[in-house]
C-alpha cells in the first residue's frame, strides 16, 4: 500500500498532489485568493483550506446545498476559509459563479475535487516515487483525476503496469472519457463499476463490517466513502482469483480519513 494518507493529516493524499502545482502556479502569478467548490463533506475543501493557511493564501469555497454545520466545514472555517453556500442549480455552473463574483487577476479558480491538468500532473508523480514495478495499481475514483494521472505516469515511464479504478459513484462508465483530451490512454485504465455500494457515500452492512475488520487487523485507518470501497474491491477480486499467481499489486491510500466523521454512527462496536 502506498500511504499517501501520511502526506498530511488534512492536506490529504491525492488532494495535496492535485493542489500542489496549482498553488505553485497561483504563487507565480502573485494571486492571493483561492476560490474552489465542493460538497459539505468534501476532503478537497478541507485540503484547500489547510493548504491556503499554510502557504499564505485566502480561501473562499462555494459549498453545494443549504447552509449546514459539520466537523469538516467547521475545520475549514478554523483554517480561515470563507464558506458560501449555494443552491444545487447555481452550483452546477461553477465557471459562472467564478466569473460573476471574482476576477482572475486576484482570484484563482480551483475546480471541484482539484480536477485540472496541473492536478493530473501532480498525480502522475505517484509513479515517479515508486521503487518497484507493479503488475497492478489500484485507486479509488471520484472525478477520476488521480487514476488518469497515474496512467499518465505509467505512459511517460513506459511501464507495463495496469491501473485499476474503483469509482465510488454509481454509473461511472464514462468517468474517464474527458481525460482522453489530455492525452491519457483511458482505454488502458480498468474500471471496476460494481463496488460503489449504491452510490456516493452510500454504504452496506458488508462494507462497514469489512472496514471494521480491516482496521483492527492491519492498524491502517480507512473510511467508507473512498478507501473502504477500494480495499473491499481488492479483497473481493483476490477472493475471486482475479489475479495471476505472484502478481505484484499496489494499492494507493489516498487519505481523506476525515470522511469517517460522517459515518461514525454506522460503526457500533
Ligand atoms: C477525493 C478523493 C478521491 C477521488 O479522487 P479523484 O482524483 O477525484 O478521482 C479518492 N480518495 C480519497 C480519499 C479522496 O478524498
Amino acid at each position: 500500500m502506498k500511504r499517501d494518507d501520511k502526506i498530511h493529516p488534512f492536506i490529504s493524499g491525492n488532494k495535496w498532489r492535485k493542489l500542489k502545482h496549482q498553488l505553485e502556479h497561483a504563487k507565480s502569478q502573485n494571486i492571493t485568493n483561492l476560490v474552489t467548490f465542493g460538497g459539505a463533506w468534501s476532503n478537497h475543501l478541507l485540503a484547500t483550506a489547510a493548504a491556503a493557511a499554510q502557504f499564505g493564501f485566502n480561501a473562499i469555497a462555494y459549498v453545494r446545498g443549504e447552509e449546514i454545520r459539520n466537523p469538516v466545514l467547521d475545520m475549514c472555517r478554523l483554517y480561515g476559509m470563507e464558506l458560501r453556500f449555494v443552491d444545487r442549480e447555481s452550483y452546477k455552473n461553477k465557471h459562472d459563479l467564478f466569473l460573476l463574483n471574482h476576477n482572475s487577476e486576484n482570484d484563482y479558480f480551483i475546480d471541484e475535487g482539484g480536477k485540472s491538468e496541473l492536478g493530473l500532473l501532480g498525480c502522475s508523480e505517484i509513479i515517479d516515487e515508486l521503487k518497484n514495478e507493479y503488475d497492478h495499481i489500484f485507486v479509488a475514483s471520484g472525478t477520476g483525476t488521480t487514476v488518469a494521472g497515474i496512467q499518465l505516469g505509467i505512459q511517460q515511464k513506459k511501464l507495463k503496469t495496469t491501473v485499476h479504478s474503483i469509482p465510488v459513484l454509481k454509473g461511472a462508465d464514462h468517468l474517464l472519457d474527458e481525460f482522453s483530451n489530455w492525452e491519457i490512454d483511458t482505454q488502458k485504465i480498468k474500471l471496476h463499476l460494481d463496488y460503489h455500494c449504491s452510490g456516493y457515500a452510500k454504504t452496506t452492512p458488508e462494507l462497514i463490517s469489512f472496514i471494521q475488520q480491516f482496521i483492527e487487523s492491519t492498524g491502517i485507518m480507512i473510511e467508507p466513502t473512498y478507501t473502504g470501497k477500494l480495499m473491499y474491491a481488492v479483497f473481493d477480486l483476490l477472493e475471486k482469483d482475479y489475479f495471476k499467481p505472484n502478481s505484484k499489486i499496489l494499492v494507493v491510500h489516498t487519505g481523506g480519513l476525515t470522511g469517517l466523521l460522517g459515518h461514525l454512527d454506522k460503526f457500533n462496536r
